[in-house]
């Protein structure tokens, strides 16, 4: 496709039509399903201005990290679609690239043992794509990073030439929508996932700084986002899937991840990453931000429900004194609940909460809701989908007074 000039609209938030000394070159492209004939078209079309970027993947090695968090059923929209991995890797490899791998490091199962849950074990064999877990974790050096120390990511992704995060667009009960920076997460030890999520509790904004200190070390090459089908609602454990048709990829991961928020109804600055990385100074510049093409006109995703005080963080800071925030939170808030009915007392739920506050009773999740930080892990990880954000009572009304005055509607997951 020709690269194309438009206006700087709601969409494209003042950056800049893309040209050839447009430093980050994002692009979007329809795609109305996962067969070969409508992805292959609209992989090539984000991608190869990213390859041309980098100067080529000829006789280059490509590490390929997939957002992988498990495979339950056809079409899942917690993973990246895995027509969406096989196509990704063929366009690298018929760009020449020597070597296309896949690295992951999933919760649960191994990432040989989902490739292989998801159908596409053989095909990827077939063209010479390996596929493993992560094993090979360092301590990294800090960065001018605000909290990046002592943390262990896995140090394969230096082996490699060019690195490409392959993301899904989902809801987060956390995050609130997460994209290509936070499926970076993966590349930390799994030890490491639950202790930060321990260190930083209800401090999503520390979070946020995490992710793009990570974010600052790995710099993927190759950025791509699986909005086919994306997940909203309850996301990321037991959200809906819900169509959305594009896919999207850039050169920038901050800045694709606020232009796909835009496209998906979101104010990129009520995300925690884009916020902090422009409180940082991280967020690249408008006009150094190039998109070739408009970006698609979308249906808003459903939400999760955010609690108010996460809300109070991103818009006053630290301006709430501790002794309030207390009583506040624990009127304020999303707590997770789990539906009797779902839950086959695995106890995955239980393995993966950081501050163990968590324990089975009568084979279903018992929560210790004084000591949960709501990180929604035990969400994400439940292999039923049986755990849903919850409000309370209070924070029931506080919404709806809040839809009445601002004369808006609550969206609903389809
Ligand atoms: S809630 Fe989910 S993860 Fe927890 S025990 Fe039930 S099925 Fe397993
Ligand atoms: S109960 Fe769930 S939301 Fe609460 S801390 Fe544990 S994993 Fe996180």
């Amino acid at each position: 496709m020709a690269e194309k000039q438009i206006a700087p609209d709601a969409a494209t938030q003042g950056n800049t039509p893309a040209d050839s000394t447009t430093p980050i070159r994002l692009a979007f492209a329809p795609c109305t399903d996962y067969t070969t004939q409508a992805l292959r078209p609209a992989l090539e079309h984000v991608l190869h201005p990213q390859i041309k970027a980098a100067g080529g993947v000829s006789g280059k090695t490509v590490m390929l990290k997939p957002n992988l968090l498990a495979w339950r059923k056809a079409n899942d929209p917690q993973a990246v679609n895995p027509r969406f991995i096989v196509e990704t890797a063929k366009v690298f490899l018929d760009a020449g690239a020597s070597r296309v791998a896949i690295l992951e490091n999933p919760a649960v199962q191994t990432t040989p043992q989902i490739l292989r849950a998801m159908g596409i074990s053989d095909e990827l064999k077939s063209l010479g794509v390996d596929a493993a877990n992560f094993t090979n974790y360092r301590k990294q050096p800090p960065l001018d990073a605000v909290c990046f120390r002592n943390l262990e990511i896995a140090d394969e992704f230096r082996e490699y030439d060019f690195v490409a995060d392959l993301a899904k667009a989902k809801t987060h009960g956390m995050m609130t929508l997460t994209f290509c920076v936070k499926n970076l997460f993966g590349l930390v030890n799994g030890g490491d996932r639950l202790a930060w999520h321990l260190a930083v509790g209800r401090d999503y904004d520390k979070f946020a700084d995490m992710l793009i200190d990570l974010y600052l070390v790995v710099r993927p090459a190759f950025n791509l986002l699986d909005a086919v089908t994306c997940m909203e609602g309850n996301g990321p454990g037991s959200g809906t899937p819900t169509d959305r048709n594009f896919i999207a990829g850039g050169t920038d991961a901050l800045a694709l991840d606020a232009a796909a928020a835009r496209v998906l109804g979101v104010d990129p600055d009520e995300l925690h990453i884009i916020k902090r990385a422009k409180a940082r100074g991280l967020f690249p510049a408008p006009e150094s931000v190039g998109i070739l093409d408009t970006p698609p006109v979308c249906e808003p995703l459903a939400l999760p429900e955010r609690p108010v005080m996460d809300m109070a963080q991103l818009h006053l800071g630290v301006g709430i004194p501790r002794w309030i925030q207390k009583p506040l939170y624990k009127a304020l808030v999303v707590n997770p609940k789990v539906d009797p009915d779902k839950c086959v007392g695995c106890g995955v739920c239980v393995k993966m909460c950081p501050p163990k506050s968590l324990k089975l009773s009568g084979g279903k999740p018992d929560f210790d809701l004084p000591h949960c930080i709501r990180c929604f892990c035990c969400q994400e990880h439940c292999p039923k989908g049986a755990i849903e954000p919850k409000m309370t009572r209070t924070m029931r009304f506080v919404k709806a007074v809040d839809r009445l005055f601002r004369g808006t509607k609550k969206r609903k997951s389809k």
